[in-house]
């Protein structure tokens, strides 16, 4: 672990740079899979799973049998906890519905606006290196409350051209319309496209490593909504005296094992913190199954020794993390000050892994720093807002004139005639 005590701030920016590539090198290897996936669609899908997960598959449309095979594999208890992390991602998403809004914004002039689902999306589900059917739950659920229609996932299948259970139970659980076996840039190619399979979406969501992240970039230049950027997880700690050491390296290892391009940084005011972190990692990370990944991400990770507490936050929000986990004396003075995150967890007993799976919070979040521009998933990223307007006589007559010489006076003649003829005809 990177030791940097009390770092000045022309460094910050080196300092904080995450250990992934830049999309510029990613988008090199990316745009001709997009490109030949557009002109060859199934054929593309097939020859790139083979290349980048070495399995060949005919079929990648998952089957009926397949989830019902996949329903007797789980074991009970995994199951009622996925029920139950359902019920509590449930209850928090749907708590984010809004009302309608309605307003007569002058008289005779009704203006109001509705939330719509979008009809088509499309989720991707990671599974590299670990199926994570919890995403399934943080993107299907909202996904659902919101209404929408077709709902498609993509899943990487693994050596044996499968999909784990528990991501075809969680995903068959949720209500997804259809399930399939293709994973990386070209299963967010192929629901930009559609192919002869994969049906086309409006909108992808979801999480991945950072091929992933870049192809959904890429989609939007073909039109494609996409909810973030949210690329190798990462994880900053702001820790006092008042933190249990144990702790704080427990959850800076749950974020390391995800990848080695994951990043784990702890901010502190307290040098005795740091050290009972860093000897608590070397313990800890001895009896993780995950061990060799944990390490290369340890390996690029930070302690920062900091003396001021305005300086610490300034330093977190510039970073932007994607989960803040705040273990201080003085919460209120963090968390008042906190600008830019994903998802903050508060005090000792509130581990990221809650948020993960099942306090109901999402946990597709931005990373790379896009927490200073985009929220996580949540109920309105399956949303849109529509405008709506009735405008009566009495209405036109009030605002009729206004329009006019704004028209007028942008040079738009036909936009003012189409309220002149009205206002004449009344
Ligand atoms: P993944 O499904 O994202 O990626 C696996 C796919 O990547 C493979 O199917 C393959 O097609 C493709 N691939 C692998 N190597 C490639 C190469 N050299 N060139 C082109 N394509 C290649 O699964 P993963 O790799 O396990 O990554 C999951 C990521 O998701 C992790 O980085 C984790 O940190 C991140 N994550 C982020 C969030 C968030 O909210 N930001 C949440 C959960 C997980």
């Amino acid at each position: 672990m990177n030791k940097i005590y009390n770092p000045i701030k022309k460094d910050w920016t080196s300092l904080l740079k995450r250990p992934t590539q830049t999309v510029a090198d990613i988008e090199k290897m990316v745009d001709p899979i997009f490109l030949e996936v557009k002109n060859s669609g199934d054929t593309a899908i097939k020859t790139y799973t083979e290349k980048f997960d070495r399995v060949s598959i005919e079929n990648f449309s998952v089957t009926k049998e397949e989830i019902e095979i996949a329903a007797s594999q789980v074991p009970e208890n995994l199951k009622l906890a996925i029920q139950l992390a359902k019920r509590n991602i449930e209850k928090f998403h749907d708590a984010q519905r809004t009302d309608r809004v309605s307003v007569e914004t002058s008289t005779g002039v009704h203006c109001w606006q509705e939330k719509r689902p979008i009809q088509k999306v499309g989720l991707y589900i990671p599974g590299g290196t670990a199926p994570l059917f919890s995403t399934v739950l943080m993107l299907t659920v909202p996904a659902n409350l919101a209404g929408c229609k077709e709902i498609v996932l993509c899943s990487p299948p693994n050596k044996e051209g499968k999909l784990h259970p528990a991501i075809l139970y969680t995903a068959n659980l949720c209500g997804v319309t259809k399930i399939f076996k293709v994973g990386g840039v070209q299963a967010i190619a192929g629901m930009t496209f559609g192919t002869e399979t994969i049906p086309q979406v409006y909108k992808i969501f979801g999480p991945g490593n950072q091929y992933v992240t870049v192809a959904k970039q890429i989609a939007t230049k073909y039109g494609i909504a996409i909810d973030m950027p949210a690329g190798p997880s990462e994880l900053l700690v702001m820790a006092d005296d008042s933190a249990n050491a144990a702790f704080v390296a427990s959850d800076l290892l749950s974020q390391a094992e995800h990848g080695a391009d994951s990043q784990v940084i702890l901010v502190s005011t307290s040098k005795l913190l740091i050290s009972e972190v860093e000897r608590e990692v070397e313990e800890q990370i001895k009896l993780l199954p995950r061990q060799e990944i944990a390490k290369k991400s340890i390996a690029n990770s930070k302690l920062i020794y900091v003396e001021d507490k305005d300086i610490a936050v300034e330093l977190i929000n510039e970073y932007g993390p994607e989960h803040y986990i705040l273990c201080v004396e003085n919460e209120s003075f963090f968390l008042d000050r906190t600008y830019n995150a994903g998802s903050v967890f508060i005090g000792n007993y509130t581990p990221e892994s809650a948020g993960d799976y099942a306090s109901g919070t999402n946990h597709t979040l931005p990373t790379n720093g896009y927490a200073k521009q985009y929220s996580g998933v949540n109920l309105d990223s399956f949303m849109k807002a529509i405008t709506f307007q009735k405008i009566s006589k009495q209405g036109i007559q009030g605002i009729g004139e206004t329009i006019e010489l704004m028209a007028e006076a942008e040079g738009l003649f036909a936009h003012k005639n189409a309220v002149s003829l009205r206002l004449k005809s009344l």
